[in-house]
């Protein structure tokens, strides 16, 4: 019996000249195994966009431009490959032009017509595929789907023009056909996928990015031995690796959870292609045509890993919500059935359903041949037994993976960034595989980022989770310019690093040009370093040299930055400690430097420590952010600021104790990259110093500003931070605003410098040694921290090996980094973590009895 294996090609794959060269080589590499390729492709990136536009230009007459652009992209692709498109092609642009002109004359586009010119896209690549691949040497045997691929009929009876389901049952006669094909000296056989006949014989579609599903009906029809989806991008990801560069490859997956991510927005794969693959018992395989080398994910029956975890985030927009408000109906016998019966009757297919006690909101399915009439129809059904809004453009991010309802609880800290956002349907799968939220169009992008960001946590040796899209596409040391400092500065670096011990490098230039970014803002009157991110004298001087004062929150921090930077003034600190006690306040007025209060106990139990002083208040803001729970400072249950319902109690305190509060501060979490932020809690003082505390003259919003991870991640905008300002200023004149960064200084400026010590392969996982651990830089093990690393010794070389980064400490979490794309290292090489400059050395312990890393500025 025949071997088949099935190859799809998608758009972006088969519209790259050279990419036909990989699937001449594809195709030679599996028949040399024994198989016989069946590959089936789509039309030419943007063809089929242009060829869904044209029915409407057509209805308006403007039919001939689209044409044309059609023609060019044939043309150009053409010339690139060094084929003839006129001749290959003059038959197919006949038949478009005809119909498109019938479509402007007769003012009719039906859903036959429309899927016979899309139609059109994938015949046209398939003859230009055949020809490219008979000029690369390889006889392709163009086969026309549609004699192999039958619709079954849609609902009602009718054809389905533009979304069909095809029969799937294994087709002997065929896979003899096909096979007499090779044994007369094809290659391989050449199929446009998309396209499929209907019982009356007419040409239908499988829906848009439907190849891949034809590609699955071949396998299940010739009982293929594996089915590999190849396109532009090396697998199914965490996340859309256009959402985010952290999105993680899925190595394996089950046959649910893929069509769970692909259901639920994931366009890598077109969500009915998994079904029949699944039936058939055909693996499924999705690679990279540009990238070949790489494995690519592999979906069976047996998932990679069936623990409770997210796996995915996926993200659907053009979500169309229908809203019942049954205000007094909710009792009513029978309410649902005849809602539901009028989706029905209308032919609407409904997605997610969720129910309150007066409302009903129910998600539809996309169905391209739901038009405005139909949609009216259904409208006016619905508005007979409630009040229906529609509301379109949502967006619905889903979290999917085995087990979510069990996970329920880990999903509360994600939906902090949901907390000023109206969320308009939550829906939980019966399968337990997906939770999803559907939120407006605007958010649904941030809001996937970010569940993304707090859900999607690989562990060392991952079954499920391989690299990081961002490390795949561009290794943190092959990135475009502007060059980080690091590379700039390698050999300097690598004549520093120690044969035996880690180091942290600072580069004072990078740290002055951040502080020349703040200290050009417009609105703060005072800025002050962080200096808990990171104490280095000659970092402190290095800040203090651009006019920044420090912020202290403790004596120890208070006398080292005395020490190390000549002549600070007292005026020059800032005394911000949390839960100090006695005594640091009473050194700390002794000095003159400014103290900041951050709860009741002090002034009500200790009022004449506090006579005749000037004092800050720091409220509780509630309003968390920040990057981890762990760097929010803010919210209810923090243990920093005085709580806003205790602002008037602290003023009588205050007054009582004989203390004058001059100002007042909050501070909500680090690493925050809403621009809007400091303006928000500079509002929320403003308010508070007006009900309670006339006196204050200073808002100070805190710090927090994130500094982005990597050259590729999300900056903060610093001129909208400032114009945020500015307008807080506007709104309430008579006060001077404060802003005290730490992080944003000094992040990107500092890597820690560690020599690789050993290399260890064990089953599944490749691991890394190095000369630093968690002792001597923390984040990673305490907040999931994410640091960028680059082998130093070996810039430039092709990353060929997945990695984890450990250190010398005994504890498993001493793993500064899982699953890293780099290249084959060796012992001695030096391995830079990157973005290492803020809360690295000041972090670090004895733990174990190892010296952490020592530190030093260039
Ligand atoms: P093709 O033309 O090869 O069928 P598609 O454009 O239909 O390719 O699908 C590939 C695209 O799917 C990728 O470029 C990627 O942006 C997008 N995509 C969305 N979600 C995911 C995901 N979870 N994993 C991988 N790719 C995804
Ligand atoms: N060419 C079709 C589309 O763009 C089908 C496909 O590529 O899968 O939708
Ligand atoms: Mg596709």
């Amino acid at each position: 019996m025949t071997r088949w294996a099935v190859l799809k090609f998608g758009g972006a794959s088969v519209a790259a000249p050279e990419n036909w060269r990989t699937i001449a080589r594809l195709i030679a590499e599996r028949r040399a195994d024994g198989l016989a390729p069946f590959v089936v492709h789509s039309a030419l990136a943007g063809v089929s966009d242009l060829l869904e536009a044209l029915p409407d230009a057509a209805l308006k007459g403007e039919h001939e431009p689209v044409v044309d652009r059609l023609r060019q992209r044939h043309a150009d692709f053409s010339a690139a490959a060094g084929l003839d498109a006129p001749a290959l092609l003059a038959a197919h642009f006949e038949r478009i032009e005809r119909v498109a002109a019938g479509i402007a004359l007769t003012g009719e586009a039906s859903p036959r017509l429309r899927a016979a010119l899309l139609a059109e896209g994938e015949l046209m690549a398939n003859a230009l595929g055949a020809a490219k691949l008979a000029a690369l040497g390889v006889t392709a045997e163009a086969f026309d789907s549609r004699e192999a691929l039958r619709a079954l009929p849609g609902a009602a009876g009718e054809t389905e023009y533009l979304s069909a389901a095809c029969d799937e049952g294994a087709n002997a006669a065929l896979q003899a056909a096909l096979t007499a094909k090779l044994d007369a000296g094809a290659g391989a056989i050449l199929a446009p996928g998309f396209i499929a006949h209907a019982t009356n014989g007419d040409t239908v579609l499988l829906g848009r990015g439907g190849s891949d599903t034809s590609a699955a009906y071949f396998a299940a029809i010739l009982q293929a031995e594996v089915l590999e989806i190849w396109t532009d991008v090396p697998g199914m990801f965490s996340a859309d690796p256009r959402l985010t560069p952290a999105a993680r490859l899925l190595k394996r997956l089950s046959y649910d959870e893929a069509r769970e991510i692909a259901t639920m927005g994931a366009k890598v794969l077109h969500p009915r292609c998994i079904g029949p693959a699944q039936r058939a018992g055909v693996p499924v395989m999705v690679r990279d045509t540009f990238r070949p080398e790489l494995e690519g994910t592999r979906i069976e029956a047996r998932p990679g890993d069936d623990a409770p975890r997210v796996k995915a985030v996926s993200l659907k927009t053009g979500v169309r919500l229908v809203s019942l408000e049954t205000a007094g109906m909710w009792r009513q016998v029978g309410f649902l059935a005849d809602a539901f019966a009028a989706f029905k009757r209308n032919g609407v297919s409904i997605d997610l359903v969720s129910t309150s006690e007066t409302n009903v909101t129910v998600s539809l399915d996309p169905d391209p041949s739901l038009d405005a009439a139909r949609l009216d129809r259904l409208q006016a059904d619905l508005s007979k037994i409630a009040q229906v809004t529609l509301v379109e453009n949502a967006a619905a991010v889903s979290l999917v993976g085995y087990g979510v309802r069990r996970i329920l609880h880990e999903l509360a800290p994600a939906f902090e960034a949901f907390q000023d956002r109206p969320v308009l349907l939550v829906s939980q799968a019966a399968n337990d595989l997906n939770f999803t939220v559907v939120v407006g169009a605007e958010d649904g992008r941030t809001l996937a980022a970010r569940l993304h960001e707090r859900m999607i946590r690989p562990v060392p040796d991952d079954p499920v989770f391989g690299p990081a899209w961002g490390d795949i596409a561009s290794p943190a040391a092959d990135r475009p310019a502007p060059a980080p400092w690091w590379r700039e500065k390698r050999e300097a670096l690598l004549k520093l690093a120690p044969q035996d011990a880690p180091l942290y490098v600072y580069d004072l230039a990078t740290v002055r040009a951040r502080a020349n970014a703040l200290a050009a803002l417009k609105a703060p009157a005072r800025r002050w370093y962080a200096m808990k991110a990171n104490s280095h004298p000659d970092v402190l001087r290095a800040i203090h040299a651009q006019g920044f004062g420090v912020e202290c929150v403790s004596p120890g921090e208070i006398e080292h930055a005395m020490r190390s930077i000549p002549g600070l003034t007292p005026d020059e600190i800032l005394f911000t400690p949390n839960f100090a006690p006695r005594g640091e306040y009473e050194a700390a007025f002794g000095t003159g430097v400014h103290v900041t209060v951050d709860g009741l106990h002090p002034l009500a139990e200790w009022p004449e420590v506090f006579k005749g002083r000037d004092i800050i208040l720091r409220l509780n803001p509630d309003r968390p952010r920040g990057h981890h729970a762990h760097v929010r400072t803010a919210g209810p249950k923090a243990k920093f600021g005085i709580p806003l319902d205790q602002a008037g109690e602290a003023a009588r305190l205050a007054q009582a104790a004989g203390a004058r509060v001059t100002g007042l501060h909050a501070h909500a979490g680090s690493g925050v990259m809403e621009a809007g932020h400091w303006q928000a809690v500079g509002e929320i003082l403003a308010q508070a110093a007006k009900a309670h505390f006339p006196q204050a003259r200073i808002l100070n919003p805190g710090g927090g500003l994130g500094a982005p991870d990597g050259p590729d991640a999300p900056a903060l905008d610093l001129a909208a931070v400032d114009a945020g300002l500015m307008a807080l200023k506007a709104a309430h004149p008579g006060f001077e605003l404060w802003l005290e960064p730490g992080r944003y200084l000094v992040a990107e400026a500092g890597v820690l410098l560690a020599r690789v010590t050993q290399i260890k392969t064990t089953g599944g996982a490749r691991f890394i040694g190095v000369t630093a651990g968690m002792n001597s830089l923390i984040r990673p093990a305490l907040y999931g921290a994410r640091h960028e690393m680059v082998n130093l010794t070996r810039l430039g070389e092709p990353a060929t090996g997945l990695f984890s980064i450990v250190g010398p400490v005994c504890e498993s979490a001493d793993l500064l980094g899982a699953g890293r794309l780099m290249p084959e290292p060796a012992q001695g090489d030096v391995i830079a973590i990157l973005n290492a400059g803020a809360y690295g050395a000041v972090m670090a312990s004895r733990y174990n009895l190892r010296e952490p890393a020592g530190e030093a500025a260039i």
